[in-house]
């Protein structure tokens, strides 16, 4: 509405930032109903990580992203932690709600760096908001810069690394998900264990992991098959001596873990289970003949004839009605021609959840027990 036509002498179309008060202008653009300053102050650009840790390979100044190394020709240790600064942060920095899109524009240290260790730098990020107002602001990441040893650099240091884990799942061969856990769990580990593994090989039967001492090695391999109730089986083959005439000995760990997810049965001494989790190193099962639950430690677990798959009886029941001693249940597979009654005693209920008259359940019969799955 223009002024000439209207009743009242107000400016309806201006808007004040309901943050700061300043009403908007040319040089002060606004952004989701907010100046551009007040929006930069409590939004910003993007979500950029306040800690992050880089390794550069010590002998060609590789960085390492999420396992993978990236190669580059630095200058200087400032320039190779630079580089992998800016492409951590493209890689993990989002823009936040508001902003279509964000990039690096520079990153500078704050302080110093000579070698190794945590330095702070300013990564200053410039955005476009989705209005179109460009943005820029400053942010203080937290670096630490480690050193490592780039898979290139260890092929040419060949016999660098002493140690070899092995890792393999439950019939010889790991599976993806396993995988998945394995590779998390490794980029949890604290940074000086990191940085003594020099590489990690994906293989048709499970992972290798290259470490550069025995020490490391056997505490890696400790960690793992607790985590995953493993078990370890340590081998040492002399590979020749030092030049200084010292022994040179290649150990390998092989640690085979279960690979077990909860829900999944298996065959313990020819008894079905179900495995109802994973804590602290140790399965909780449930041992379907007895009706018991108990806690196996990797050395329990491993010390006993374990298969997958052990043949259970399954089937589809339909709840007809909860009595005070019995549940009366219609069987699917006789198109619920046929009623079948069970004590409730040997009824028992896995789904977490009260049973309803009138639901289909699947059920395990062992014995003369039903275990309700779902
Ligand atoms: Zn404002
Ligand atoms: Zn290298």
């Amino acid at each position: 509405m223009s002024k000439s036509t209207s009743f009242k002498d107000t400016d309806t179309t201006e808007i004040f930032c309901p943050i700061c008060g300043r009403p908007q202008s040319p040089s002060l653009p606004f952004i989701n109903g907010i100046c551009r300053d007040c929006f930069l102050k409590t939004r910003g650009v993007a979500h950029v990580p306040e800690r992050v840790n880089i390794t550069i390979c010590n002998y060609c100044g590789a960085y390492k992203i999420s396992k993978q190394w990236i190669e580059q020709k630095p200058r200087s240790l400032l320039e190779a932690i630079s580089n992998a600064l800016v492409d951590v942060i493209t890689r993990r920095a989002r823009p936040v709600e508001g902003v279509k899109d964000a990039w690096v524009e520079k990153v500078e240290s704050l302080e110093p760096v000579e070698t190794y260790g945590e330095y702070r730098f300013k990564v200053s990020i410039r955005g476009i908001a989705e209005g179109g107002v460009a943005l820029e602001k400053d942010y203080v990441v937290l670096v630490r810069a480690s050193t490592g040893i780039c898979p290139s650099c260890i092929k040419r240091k060949v016999g660098y690394h002493e140690a070899l884990i092995q890792i393999r799942g439950l019939g010889g061969v790991l599976n993806a998900r396993e995988r998945e856990r394995l590779i998390r769990f490794l980029d949890k580990l604290p940074s000086r264990l990191q940085e003594q593994v020099v590489d990690v090989e994906e293989r048709k039967e499970g992972i290798d992991l290259m470490i550069t001492d025995h020490a490391t090695a056997r505490i890696i391999a400790s960690k793992i098959s607790h985590a995953f109730v493993g078990k370890k089986i340590e081998t040492y083959s002399l590979v020749g001596r030092r030049s200084d005439g010292k022994r040179l000995g290649k150990l390998t760990i092989s640690v085979r873990i279960p690979a077990l997810a909860s829900g999944e049965l298996i065959s313990i001494d020819g008894s079905p289970y179900l495995v109802t989790g994973i804590e602290r190193g140790r399965l909780r099962l449930l041992d379907l003949s007895r009706n018991i639950y108990q806690m196996l430690d990797a050395e329990g677990f491993w010390s006993k004839n374990i298969e997958r798959n052990p043949y259970v009886e399954t089937g589809k029941l339909m709840l007809v009605s909860k009595g005070r001693e019995t549940y009366v249940f219609l069987d699917a597979e006789t198109s619920y021609s046929k009623a079948v009654e069970y004590p409730i005693k040997d009824v028992v209920n896995l789904t977490n959840q009260p049973l309803v008259e009138g639901k289909e359940y699947k059920v395990y019969k062992v014995g003369r027990r039903i275990y309700i799955i779902i």
